[in-house]
This record gives structure tokens, sequence and C-alpha cells, in this order.
């Protein structure tokens, strides 16, 4: 039942001579379908954990599994090929080529994963329909507000139906009301779609809606908190 399996993972940075160790001996695993909030203090490791959860980085020691895939075994390659189909990523800062318009940048994962040239236009429109942005498919980034722009790198990250996607911060550029508006839109995707979501956040909104709190520190799990039934 669990999706995500980390096993006795660290990631250790030397600087100078002096080690960091952005992770220590964690192990975390995450349920197929959970909306998972990871807090902690800057520099405790969020994005580190975040980073070697969808495969951007291999640890220094332990085993990342996703699906019954061990991650850590495969190579440079195989762990893209593998990012590609099984997860979605969305950054604070949201990441979108500014020259592209909505749909093409939406599209992109589609002609990355090669899908048929035919099929990538229907797809990225159903991806921006499902984020209310069907009327905004041909406007470019900088023509779009924040929001706007944070839904198209949503629909970017939903668009080949993965399993999990992993976000850095995702209402971090917006005002409270449109960061709520991205927030109702993660809660439903993760509803309605079953997707695995595991956010790194500062903001105790996003916090609070979520199905679990996991609080890093210097590098460590420090609490675990599943919300309970009634709440
Ligand atoms: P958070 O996301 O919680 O702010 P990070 O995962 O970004 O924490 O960083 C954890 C620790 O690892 C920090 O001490 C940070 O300075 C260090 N660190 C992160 N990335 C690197 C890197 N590429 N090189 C050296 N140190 C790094
Ligand atoms: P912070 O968490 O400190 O606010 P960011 O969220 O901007 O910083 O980035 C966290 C980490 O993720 C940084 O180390 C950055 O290099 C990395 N990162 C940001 N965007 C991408 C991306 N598109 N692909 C890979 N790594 C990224």
């Amino acid at each position: 039942e669990e999706i995500i399996k980390l096993q006795g993972v660290s990631q250790h940075y030397t600087l100078g001579g002096s080690t960091v160790k952005a992770l220590d001996e964690v192990d975390l695993g995450i349920i197929s379908g959970e909306l998972t909030a990871l807090i902690g203090p800057s520099g405790s490791g969020k994005s580190t954990l975040l980073n070697v959860t969808g495969g951007l980085i291999k640890p220094t020691m332990g085993d990342v599994t996703i699906k019954e895939s061990k991650m850590t075994d495969l190579s440079e390659n195989g762990m893209c090929l593998f990012r590609r189909d099984n997860i979605g990523f969305i950054f604070q800062s949201f990441n979108l080529n500014p020259t592209l318009t909505a749909l093409e940048n939406v599209m992109m994962p589609l002609i990355y994963a090669r899908v048929a040239s035919h099929k990538r236009k229907d797809m990225a429109s159903h991806a921006l329909k499902l984020v209310g942005l069907d009327d905004r498919k041909d406007h470019k980034p900088g023509e779009l507000s924040g929001g706007q722009q944070q839904r198209v790198s949503i629909a970017r990250a939903l668009v080949n139906n993965p399993e999990i996607v992993l976000c850095d911060e995702p209402t971090g550029n917006l005002d409270s009301d449109t960061g709520r508006e991205i927030l109702e839109l993660i809660t439903r995707m993760n509803r309605e779609s079953k997707v695995t979501f595991i956010i790194v956040t500062h903001d105790i909104n996003v916090a609070n809606i979520c199905d679990r709190i996991v609080t890093l520190k210097d590098g460590k799990i420090m609490k675990d908190e599943r919300k309970g039934k009634n709440e």
C-alpha cells in the first residue's frame, strides 16, 4: 500500500572540509492517495527530501522505492525515464517557458514522453480545462497572473497522469486568496484523481488541509502526525 518508501536515506554535502547532513537516516512511508505536508525550519532538509524522492538527486546512502521500483538502483537515465512516467513536479517559481503558450507549456512533458503528436493537444487541453484555464490556452506566461501561471504548471504536472506529484512551496509566490485557490485545486486533484501529493510548505494553511504533517529538523523526522478522522 506504500507507494513511496524511504529507508535509511541520508544526503551529505561536503564543503570546505565540513559535512552537512541535509538528510540523516530518514525512514518514511507514504500511502497511495495521501496528501502530505512536509514542514520544518529553513535548512532542515525539506527540498532535499523532495528532490531525493523525485529522483532529482541520488542520496549518499539508503534506498528510495517508488511503486515497487528501487529508484536508487537505477542508472541516471533509468531514473530520468522513471521520473518522466510516474512523477509530476510543481515549483514555487512556476518554471514555465516564457516563450511558449500555456498549451505549449503543458504539452512539453508529452513531447518528452514521445506521446503521438495528434494526442498531445487534446491531452494538454483537457489538463488546462481541469485547472479552469481553457480560455487562456494561447496566452504566454507573461500574460497570465501568478495564480494562473501556477495553474498552468499544475496542468503540466498532471498532463501525464502521474500517480505522484511533488510540490515545493506551491503557494510561496502567491497572495493568500490566490494561494487558497491553488490549494483547493490541489485538494480536488487529490480527492478526485487519487494523486499522491507531497507538499513542502511554510504555509500553515497548506499544512492544515493535508492528511498528514511530517516535520523535519536537522535532516531528521521530528514529528509525523496523521489527522484524526473527526478533525
Ligand atoms: P530546506 O528545504 O528545509 O530549506 P534544504 O534541503 O534546502 O532545506 O537544505 C538542507 C541543508 O543542506 C542546508 O544546510 C543546505 O544548506 C544544505 N544544502 C542543500 N543543497 C545543497 C547543495 N547543493 N550543496 C551544499 N549544501 C546543500
Ligand atoms: P527554497 O526551497 O530554498 O525556497 P526553491 O524552492 O527555489 O528554494 O528550490 C529548492 C531547490 O530545488 C533548489 O536547490 C533548486 O535548485 C531546486 N530546483 C528548483 N527548481 C528546480 C527544477 N525545475 N528542477 C530541478 N531542481 C529545481
